[in-house]
């Protein structure tokens, strides 16, 4: 097992108490790593560093477009190492090793987008009257602190870090306890690049001990935070104590509206996926499917038949559902099947899957749920595992209200061949993404991602990420008088 070490100001440390952490290959639950167990002393010594590199004359000497380049070379780096990236990530979260290509893909094409952007960040020139010149800059902010799931480590580190420094800020990140591997990773590739010592900084720990020092900290400007509604209020309060903003994506029970007038091999295609990927541990999974009554039989039908002959097992060996990543999160989906057993049918699925030779891992059945009450947890909560509710609906008006009828609002699926009523809906939904006739289009990197209502608030990916990271300053300059 790999003792690891954390990255700040420069330099592989240990936590200043000595005390680390163990991480767990989800697959079957063997200890893979121990990281440190950062607390709020090195928290405290990770923002030091960033502020004073972010104040120093030597960050301020580095071009727009030298920091994109940094941020070019890292997406470099990222794809030569997709290989041991990948398997580092299925070792970590437990996810199919395809899924775990994917998602390197993706973290070096947010670098890519991000090195592009670097010497981008324009402002404005605003006519006010004859004699005054008045335009805006976009300013960094100064020390971002990044608090990162265990769902898309690589990912989700990726592209709040390559945002925030192609803006010129200093970063702070805390990865997960449970899955801070590949975050490490991206510490050792800017190390090795001419990143300045104390611009990327990871902190590993406990989410109430690093985690919470960290958005409680005065000295820093902004807080992403990716994760739970509970914990995003803790960090919310937290950063309030300071007036520092946050951007907050947090839980989603993102529909699927299927019309039966829709191309139903492709919406069953991608529904499918959007509810088992990563064994639906995913903020944006298509966890509820709204469906018309005049096809659902068939079409649920059909999803059964798919469900049912999907492969189950260890993600290395790329089958369709990993393990889920740890008992924590494994129990509370067993609740809500249990829940299912009582006030739903359970078409298909329901159950913990024993794999030979990885006993020990937390492996759960795809499995559909239908009769749901709308307002049943199970189509109300978000269950972060392979679980689809069904409920149906006879008129449009009908599904535009189970679509709204939670308390998220993160993405929409909408399936019909009616273009004039795929926009009508997806103009009602309240949802910060919307795809007709497809979901996830384009793996997203340029697309604005974030919530309506309780998935929280900001944008993160495409150009509209960098106002999380930059603060507008008004100048106005009167040269006659
Ligand atoms: P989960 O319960 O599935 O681990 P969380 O939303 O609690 O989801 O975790 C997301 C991230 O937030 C992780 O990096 C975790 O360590 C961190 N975290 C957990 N609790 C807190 C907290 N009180 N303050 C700040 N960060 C936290």
């Amino acid at each position: 097992m790999k003792k690891r070490k954390m990255y700040v100001d420069g330099k592989w440390i240990d936590s200043k108490s000595g005390e680390a952490i163990t991480v767990f290959n989800p697959a079957n639950y063997e200890p893979i790593a121990q990281v440190p167990r950062g607390n709020s002393e090195d928290v405290n010594d990770a923002v030091e560093a960033a502020r004073r590199t972010f104040e120093s004359q030597q960050w301020r000497n580095v071009k727009p477009h030298e920091r994109g380049y940094i941020l070019l070379e890292m997406a470099k780096r990222i794809r030569e190492c997709k290989d041991e990236l990948a398997r580092l990530e299925t070792l970590d979260v437990g996810k199919p090793l395809s899924q775990s290509y994917a998602d390197v893909e993706a973290a070096a094409r947010y670098f890519e987008f991000y090195g592009g952007v670097a010497d981008k960040i324009m402002g404005e020139t605003i006519p006010v009257e004859p004699g005054i010149l008045d335009y805006t800059i976009r300013e960094p902010l100064g020390v971002t602190a990044h608090i990162i799931p265990w769902n898309y480590p690589i990912q989700i580190s990726s592209r709040s870090a390559a945002a925030a420094i192609a803006a010129g800020n200093a970063v702070v990140m805390k990865p997960a306890e449970d899955a801070p591997l590949t975050t490490l990773k991206l510490a050792e590739f800017f190390d090795e690049l001419n990143l300045p010592n104390g611009i990327f900084n990871v902190v590993t720990g406990f989410g109430h001990e690093a985690g919470a020092a960290l958005a409680l900290h005065p000295d820093i400007d902004h807080v992403t935070f990716t994760g739970s509604v509970e914990t995003g209020i803790s960090v919310m309060q937290a950063a309030a104590k300071n007036v520092v903003p946050v951007t907050l994506e947090l839980g989603g029970k993102s529909p699927n509206i299927v019309f039966s007038d829709c191309d139903k091999e492709k919406a069953l295609h991608w529904i499918v996926k959007s509810i088992i990927q990563n064994a639906g541990q995913t903020c944006s999974a298509g966890s509820r499917l709204i469906i018309e009554k005049s096809i659902k039989d068939s079409f649920v039908e059909a999803l059964v038949e798919r469900f049912k002959n999907m492969t189950i097992g260890p993600g290395i060996e790329d089958v369709d559902i990993g393990p889920i990543i740890s008992k924590k999160q494994f129990d509370i989906i067993q609740n809500f099947l249990s829940i299912a057993e009582r006030e739903g049918k359970i078409l298909v699925g329901g159950r913990r899957v024993m794999i030979p030779g990885n006993e020990k891992g937390y492996y759960v059945q795809p499995t559909i749920v239908d009769e749901v009450d709308a307002n049943s947890p199970l189509a109300q909560e978000e269950i972060f595992g392979p679980v689809l509710t069904v409920l149906t609906f006879e008129s449009e008006e009908e599904a535009i209200q189970m679509a709204n009828g939670t308390k998220f609002g993160l993405v929409t699926g909408i399936w019909t061949s009616d273009v004039k009523r795929a926009h009508r809906v997806a103009e009602r939904v309240q949802s910060g993404q919307v795809f007709i006739n497809n979901y996830g289009a384009g793996g997203g990197i340029q697309m604005p991602f974030g919530g309506y209502k309780r998935s929280g608030f900001g944008r993160e990916k495409g150009l509209e990420a960098l106002r999380n990271y930059t603060q507008l300053k008004n100048i106005a300059l009167k040269y006659s008088d």
